[in-house]
């Protein structure tokens, strides 16, 4: 990692303000979680390719003090503990952070840090962007027609953890109950889970989608659900959707039937559609410029965004964030990829696009864009790690060396501005 910007800066905190607002010193304490397997090398590479472009953005003026953050495997060796408290409150005084993959391990009873960490913070927006960068290798046809950001509920459907083994006592007495209350007959060898799906979370993260899709200018928000099968939980999200709409955006939305009797009496409206998941499979696949901003429930937005990230080149290369109404969390959206641990190869672009999530969340735009534009020329130019190489039949990267390519860009822009 760079070490230019250490901690003689003055500690400066983020704090949060009234209604929600952040105050952003110019060099805030950000807190980053290094992550386990390829974690490390592609967090040095994302704070050293940051820093490059707050330098060259803010000319010293706005700078990041990164602050380590214990977690994973690391933290368990020194501590004890997978996510010590202190990590916890470190991450409660930085208020803003970003972060490596974790490993689950496996085995009874241990809960996903990632799922730990959207609880604690109530971190309850998912936020997917999906773009294509011209130069990566995709399995369809026209991957330039994907411009789509997901909003997937983070805190409740069946990731909400409520189930139970098949031979335990809870499962029994659930069984029991199902059977003598409600004439529901379930055999012994049924496993139980439930999907809670609630107003005030279906709600609060459709305004987040709404919200942005106004601030950001853009066209529609599409509410994907199941619900013509599960009514009261999916169908529920969808009727709420449409209620947070009308109710709280009624002069800046209009339900896409009403559009579409008269697409010319609401040009500057975002138009509220919805479709059902395994339809919505396949439109983003062959109506692909018609969706934009998708709302969408925990199950459902897992795999409709990673085949998203699919149709334009994988997960090493889609950034993702958690977001609540105050705190943070920006992420590499892939796993650990522990085969590639310790070796400097694995694609940090993932991590390097969530930090410039991360940015722009602060509200530091000049130094996101430079990057973003940075990162499109790399690939433009076909300067790729391995997992892109191989299928391009080129010369691959390394990590760090991305890296430095991305950097190199910045400057070159900045010169070429200069003169
Ligand atoms: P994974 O770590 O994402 O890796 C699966 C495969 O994806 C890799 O073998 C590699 O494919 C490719 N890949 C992923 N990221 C890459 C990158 N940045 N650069 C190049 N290739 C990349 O998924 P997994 O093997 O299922 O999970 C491993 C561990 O990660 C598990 O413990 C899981 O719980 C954890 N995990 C954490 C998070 C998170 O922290 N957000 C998310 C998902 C999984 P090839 O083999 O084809 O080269």
């Amino acid at each position: 990692m760079e070490k230019s910007i250490t901690k003689e800066r003055t500690m400066a905190y983020i704090s949060i303000g009234e209604n929600n607002r952040l105050n952003i010193p110019d060099n805030p304490n950000i807190g980053y979680i290094e992550g386990d397997g390829i974690g490390p090398d592609i967090t040095s590479t994302m704070i050293s390719v940051v820093n490059a472009a707050l330098e060259i953005a803010y000319s010293g003026k706005r700078s990041i003090i990164w602050e380590k953050v214990a977690a994973g495997e690391d933290a368990f060796e020194k501590t004890g503990k997978h996510l010590p408290q202190e990590s916890l409150e470190l991450l409660q005084k930085t208020v803003i952070a970003i972060k490596g993959p974790l490993t689950t391990p496996i085995g009874q009873g241990f809960r996903s840090l990632n799922v730990t960490l959207r609880q604690h913070f109530d971190l309850y927006a998912n936020v997917r962007p999906v773009k294509y960068f011209p130069g990566v290798p995709s399995p369809v046809t026209h991957p330039e027609k994907m411009n789509m950001v997901v909003f997937r509920e983070n805190t409740e459907d069946l990731y909400a953890g409520i189930e139970w083994k098949y031979n335990s006592e809870e499962a029994k007495k659930l069984r029991t109950i199902l059977t003598k209350e409600f004439n529901v007959n379930l055999t012994e060898d049924t496993g139980i889970g439930i999907k809670p799906i609630s107003k005030f979370r279906s709600t609060r993260l459709v305004r987040k989608a709404i919200e942005y899709a106004i601030k950001n200018k853009r066209r529609s928000v599409t509410l994907v659900h199941k619900g013509n099968i599960m009514k009261y939980t999916e169908g529920a999200f969808k009727e709420w959707g449409y209620e947070v709409a009308s109710e709280e955006f009624e002069d800046k939305t209009v339900r896409e039937d009403a559009y579409l009797e008269s697409p010319g009496s609401y040009q500057d409206r975002i138009v509220i559609k919805d479709r059902i998941t395994d339809n919505m499979f396949q439109q983003v696949l062959t109506r692909t410029e018609d969706y934009d901003i998708i709302a969408t429930t925990n199950l459902n937005g897992d795999y409709l965004s990673d085949a998203l990230a699919a149709q334009v080149g994988g997960l090493g290369i889609a950034p993702g964030a958690n977001i609540g109404d105050t705190y943070a969390i920006f992420e590499a959206v892939h796993g650990t990829a522990p085969k590639y641990a310790g070796m400097d190869i694995a694609n940090p672009t993932s991590i390097i696009l969530s930090g410039s999530m991360m940015l722009r969340q602060i509200n530091w735009f000049e130094a996101a864009q430079i990057l973003e534009e940075a990162v499109t020329q790399c690939y433009a130019e076909q300067k790729v790690t391995q997992d892109l190489a191989r299928i391009l039949n080129i010369k691959p990267l390394k990590c760090s060396e991305f890296g430095k390519e991305i950097i190199s860009r910045m400057r070159g822009r900045k010169d070429q501005l200069a003169n």
